[in-house]
C-alpha cells in the first residue's frame, strides 16, 4: 500500500508520515498542492490523504484535477472544523472521505484502510494460500497454523506476492508498490529483505515458497 500525504504543515506531515511508515506503509509527503499533482502524476498512490489550505494550489483544486487526470485510488481531506462548504466541495470533487482536523492517528488508518478495501486494494481480507495465512489488518501470518513474525515491510512483500500468486513480480514493481519515492533502486533493498523475509517463512519447512525466477523476479 502506498500513500501520499498532503499537508503543509511540517509537524503534521510527519507524524502522519511516521505512523503509516510503522504500519507497513510506504509514504510519500508533498508540502504543496502543486508538488502533489506532480508526484500523482509519476507514482502510483493507493489512498492520497490531502488537507485543504495548502499553497499554491489547494486542496479542493487538487482534487478535481486529480480526478480529471483519472486518479482513480482514495482520496481522503483533511479539514479545519469551520470548512463545511471546502468539505463539500471537495466531496463534489471526488473525495471519498473526511477527516476534520485535529484527529486521532488511529482513526486516520482506519479510513485508510476502509478505502482501500473498498477500492479493491485489500479485496480479500485474509488470504490463504500454499499453508500461510495471511491477516493485512494485524500483520499476522501463520504457516500450517504456526504464527510467523514478521517486519511490517516483510509483511507486506508476502501480501503483495501471494496477491499475485504464481506470477513472477519484478523487483521494480515491489520497489514502486511497497517502498517510498526515497528507496534507490540500485541499492539491495529489496533482495536483503526477500532474503531474511525467505528464512522465516522457510525455517522448518522442506519445501521453499519464494522462488526467484533469473532476469524475472520473485515468485510465490
Ligand atoms: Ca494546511
Amino acid at each position: 500500500m502506498r500513500v501520499l500525504v498532503v499537508e503543509d504543515e511540517e509537524p503534521i506531515a510527519s507524524a502522519i508520515e511516521r505512523g503509516l511508515m510503522k504500519k507497513g506503509y510506504a509514504v510519500d509527503v508533498a508540502f504543496d498542492g502543486a508538488e502533489a499533482l506532480e508526484k500523482a502524476g509519476v507514482n502510483h498512490y493507493d489512498v492520497i490523504c490531502l488537507d485543504l489550505n495548502l499553497p499554491r494550489v489547494d486542496g479542493v483544486e487538487v482534487c478535481r484535477r486529480l480526478r480529471e487526470e483519472h486518479y482513480n485510488g482514495g482520496i481522503i481531506m483533511l479539514t479545519a472544523r469551520s470548512s463545511i462548504r471546502e468539505r463539500v466541495e471537495g466531496l463534489d470533487g471526488g473525495a471519498d472521505d473526511y477527516l476534520v482536523k485535529p484527529f486521532a492517528f488511529s482513526e486516520l488508518e482506519a479510513r485508510i484502510r476502509a478505502i482501500a478495501r473498498r477500492e479493491g486494494g485489500l479485496r480479500e481480507p485474509i488470504l490463504n494460500t500454499r499453508g500461510l495465512e495471511l491477516d493485512p489488518n494485524t500483520n499476522r501470518v501463520k504457516r500450517e497454523g504456526v504464527e510467523i513474525h514478521l517486519t511490517p515491510k516483510e509483511f507486506a512483500l508476502l501480501y503483495y506476492l501471494a496477491r499475485n500468486e504464481g506470477r513472477a513480480v519484478p523487483q521494480e514493481e515491489l520497489l514502486e508498490h511497497i517502498w517510498d519515492e526515497h528507496a534507490n533502486p540500485f541499492t539491495q533493498t529489496v533482495k536483503v529483505h526477500m532474503n531474511n523475509l525467505r528464512r522465516k517463512i522457510n525455517d522448518g519447512f522442506s519445501d521453499q515458497l519464494i522462488e526467484t525466477i533469473r532476469g524475472k523476479g520473485y515468485v510465490l
